[in-house]
């Protein structure tokens, strides 16, 4: 079997804010086979940039673009083929644009292994755990606290057992922020669990500070308090913390993963559109069990990345969380026709081969960017 052709499609809603929210513009990539299979995944990154890297020519070594790479290459080799595209875009990627593009062709080879073989994912990662996975709604903390209050309870009358707040106003002030998480806090109740996503807002000893400060409101975790590069500073606030610190979403490869996890991290966040993939995310998550440290997909973009994110899950022993994206977006809420749904604050895992999942075409069609 053979690799045919490797198309990257770029959609976009009309108006793009400039807010943290990764489902208005996305790349769906296609990976098309001989058999007649074809593969899906997604990319979340800059999709102008990451469409460019798989589209490129065959240049000097180790300067090829990921669609030329792949050509005429057997799709059920997906880890030899993760190898075959880091080494080959080497010059170029290793980290940055380049990994972010290789997690749209994993996740697709992925699948289509998974179609050739006739099983959903989770039996090819060692069979199912379990058949849903626990969801965490992620919400942007309101203008005011009454409208993060208002967002909070509409999670809650959503059945989901634990809310994220995050960005927005948040960062800024203590006694604002104190606010903030308080009008959280009494929204869902003491009962769900509440986590708070700071976007990168301070240096280690405020975020030191501020976490002692949120500290009684029963913060399951911190998330992304410093500067994605600020590795010293997670050195030092994951030590003192009384509040256990996420990060990671941020981060490529194993080898980022590899020194979050030595820098102390409390709970690791790869996102699989993003990271380099499924096979990545798979590789992080045992090395954050050897650890014991949690691992919790950072999920925010489109039904692509919510399938591949439960598969992986539904396959951990302590995999029984994922992050629910909540925004409006027809990318998000009607690109995958099949979107996997949210029953009493599960998602419930696709048992179909591969994915799991159908596109929507006509929403694919409305959505491209045609240049
Ligand atoms: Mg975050």
């Amino acid at each position: 079997m053979k690799i045919t052709d490797v198309e990257a499609i770029h959609c976009r809603v009309p108006d793009v804010a400039e807010i943290a929210d990764g489902t208005l513009d996305v790349l769906i990539v296609k990976i098309h086979t001989d058999s007649g299979l074809t593969g899906l995944g997604e990319v979340t990154s800059q999709s102008y940039v990451c469409k460019a890297i798989f589209e490129a020519p065959r240049s000097a070594q180790r300067r090829h673009g990921l669609a030329t790479i792949l050509k005429g290459e057997d799709p059920r080799d997906v880890e030899r083929l993760w190898q075959k595209m880091y080494y080959e875009t080497n010059r170029f990627g290793r980290r940055g644009a380049a990994i972010h593009a290789m997690s749209g062709a994993d996740i697709a080879l992925w699948d289509l292994k998974g179609k050739i073989e006739g099983k959903p994912l989770f039996d090819l990662f060692g069979g199912a755990e379990r058949k849903t996975v626990r969801a965490y709604a992620s919400l942007l903390f309101g203008e005011t606290t009454a409208e993060t209050s208002r967002l909070g309870k509409e999670a809650a009358a959503l059945g989901l057992t634990a809310v994220k707040f995050g960005w927005g106003p948040f960062g800024k002030d203590p006694q604002h922020d104190l606010e903030q998480v308080r009008a959280a806090r009494e929204a869902i109740g003491e009962h769900r669990e509440l986590m708070v996503d700071a976007g990168h807002a301070w240096d280690w000893q405020t975020a030191l500070e501020r976490a002692k400060l949120i500290e009684p409101y029963d913060i399951l975790w911190l998330e992304e308090p410093l500067s994605q590069d600020d590795r010293r500073g997670y050195s030092e606030l994951c030590k003192r913390s009384p509040v256990p610190i996420a990060g990671g979403e941020g981060d490529v490869t194993h080898w980022d993963f590899e020194d979050l996890i030595e820098r102390g991290i409390h709970v690791v966040q790869p996102d699989v559109a993003f990271c380099g993939g499924l096979t990545v995310a798979r590789k992080v998550s045992e090395m954050a069990a050897a650890a014991g440290r949690r691992c919790v997909p950072h999920c925010f973009s489109t039904g692509i990345n919510l399938a591949a994110s439960l598969h992986w899950m539904a396959s951990l022993r302590h995999g029984d969380l994922v992050e629910y994206c909540l925004r409006p977006s027809p990318l998000m809420r009607k690109l995958v026709a099949n979107l996997p749904p949210l029953v009493d604050g599960r998602v419930i895992v696709p048992d179909g081969p591969g994915l799991g999942i159908e596109l929507d075409e006509e929403i694919l069609e409305k959505y491209r960017v045609r240049e």
